[in-house]
């Protein structure tokens, strides 16, 4: 817990994790003041516009919208005041080499029939017993290992431990999903959901299976105005509630004094005094950047990095009929994908990856009659050795290239407007490593292992977001800024 003084606490960056945290300081009845760097907030849940397009730059796929009711809750408001969210159906379509395609719905029946259409009833079966494992995984990690904080690798040894161990959560993803699926376009739709927490199904343990039941289990939504709309939700209900924000403002450092943190400082030569700070920035930059060297715990440096992306962002004039609004385009190749960009450090031979079109659910994004289009090709982090200054603009015509092939007919023509990020891009946004899905989720950098949310030395420097506990991804950074809150208000 954080000691002394918690009446006015600064927070860094308006992103998911910091407002999420923001919200429930305010609830407890602390003054709050959020400092984020951009004009806007949302961070890696971004809004950029275009020629009358609009687009999101992070997260597409949005999933527990209980966590964003249950933030708003902390001040008394009410989701349905703040947001619509629309049921994406089907939450994925799959597209697969031999031309087949699989629609991923959440209604288990609904999935049932599908798979049954597309695999053979055998494979169905298997598919109501893995709805029933990762229903009952959800369950034991939840409570038990999510949803609070964890100091001590003692704090794991719960009855749930050993629980989670009888029902196979602690043996490889893969092989495990062996025991349900036997139809390869099955084993792929229900193990990619690893990449999330930067990990092959091969690498990642069972337990990572939970991301399986979030979104092809619990369901995928899409709020209206795009994925921007739950920032602005957030920060919307902060506002009202009396959270300064100051726009546009840098942090350079967080002054201390002793063992307590007594200020923060931004590029415009401001000082701001602070009861207690949260640091929202990725984990290991915010050490490096705003935090005195000595205070740095030494295993960061061993940290290992989720792979990383290579975004296009276009605005068109095409349609594809054909199209559901979360396209999962598998290659021939699925070993190869991992094997390429985590143990090899190169970019995909043979490409998997994830086109949205948001306009399927909301047009008001685009001008009338056009479309936007989130194309998102997995590629290495900055620890591969890829100039992505010079090879960007070659990679986009790959892409559109891959994406023309895939069925995508005059895609390149037909694009009004684009943007692109590279990896480099991320890094030079403050993401270690060009990597925005942050530090990987092996078994060794999760839970109490993963760096913990209290600078270790300081009794009030606390961190929030994805590259602290408990992870990456939507629903977990709005857990990371109630778990952040507790550490200074209590339970
Ligand atoms: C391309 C992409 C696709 C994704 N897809 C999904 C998905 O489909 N579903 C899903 O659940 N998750 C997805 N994610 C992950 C999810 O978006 C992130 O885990 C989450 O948004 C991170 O939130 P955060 O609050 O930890 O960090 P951020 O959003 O990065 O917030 C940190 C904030 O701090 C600000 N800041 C940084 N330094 C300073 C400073 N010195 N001074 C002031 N302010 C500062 C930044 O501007 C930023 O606003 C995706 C991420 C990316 C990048």
């Amino acid at each position: 817990m954080v000691s002394g003084p918690t009446d006015h606490v600064v927070v860094v960056g308006a992103g998911l994790g910091g407002l999420s945290c923001a919200l429930r300081l305010l609830g407890a009845g602390r003054r709050v003041t959020i400092l984020e760097r951009e004009p806007l907030p949302g961070g890696r849940a971004g809004r950029i516009s275009l020629g009358g397009y609009q687009f999101d730059t992070g997260p597409t796929v949005l999933t527990m919208p209980e966590l964003i009711a249950d933030a708003l809750a902390a001040v008394g408001e009410d989701l349905g005041d703040w947001l619509t969210l629309d049921p994406v159906s089907p939450l994925y379509r799959a597209y697969y080499p031999d031309g087949s395609t699989l629609d991923v719905h959440a209604g288990t029946d609904e999935m049932a029939a599908e798979i049954t259409r597309v695999c053979g009833a055998r494979e169905a079966d298997g598919y109501r017993r893995f709805v029933r494992f990762v229903t009952r995984l959800y369950a034991l990690e939840r409570d038990s290992f999510i949803d609070r904080n964890i100091d001590s690798p003692l704090d794991l040894l719960t009855p749930d431990l050993a629980r989670l161990a009888a029902i196979g959560g602690f043996r490889r993803l893969q092989p495990k999903l062996r025991q349900f699926f036997a139809d390869p376009r099955t084993l792929r739709i229900f193990s990619f959901q690893s990449m999330y927490a930067g990990l092959s199904p091969y690498q990642a343990l069972a337990i990572y299976a939970v991301i399986a039941y979030m979104d092809s289990v619990a369901g995928v939504y899409s709020p209206v105005g795009g994925m921007h709309a739950v920032p602005r939700a957030l920060a919307g209900a902060a506002e009202k509630h009396g959270v300064t924000f100051r726009y546009g403002t840098s942090v350079t450092r967080v002054e201390l004094a002793g063992d307590r943190a007594v200020a923060v400082h931004t590029s415009d030569g401001d000082r701001i005094p602070c009861d207690t700070v949260v640091l929202t920035p990725d984990l290991p930059v915010a050490y490096r950047t705003l935090l005195p060297p000595e205070v740095t715990p030494p295993g960061l440096r061993r940290l290992v990095y989720s792979p990383s992306c290579f975004l296009l962002l276009a605005g068109s004039s095409a349609s594809y009929s054909k199209i559901a609004h979360h396209n999962i385009h598998f290659g021939r190749g699925w070993r190869s994908v991992f094997s390429d960009i985590i143990e090899r450090g190169s970019l995909m031979t043979d490409p998997s990856f994830l086109v949205t079109s948001p306009t399927m659910s909301d047009p008001s994004l685009a001008p009338a009659g056009k479309h936007c289009y989130y194309v998102l090709f997995p590629t290495p982090n900055l620890d591969a050795d890829i100039d992505w200054d010079v090879i960007g603009p070659r990679y986009r015509d790959e892409c559109v290239a891959v994406l023309e092939r895939s069925g995508y007919i005059g895609f390149g023509d037909a694009i009004e407007v684009e943007a692109t990020t590279t990896p480099a891009d991320w890094g030079r946004r403050g993401m270690e490593r060009g990597a925005p899905f942050a530090a990987s989720h092996t078994f060794r950098q999760t839970g109490p292992f993963r760096p913990a949310n209290l600078a270790p030395g300081l009794q009030n420097v606390v961190f929030a977001g994805s590259g602290t506990t408990p992870g990456v991804g939507v629903p977990m950074v709005l857990i990371s800024g109630r778990l952040a809150a507790e550490r200074i208000t209590g339970p």
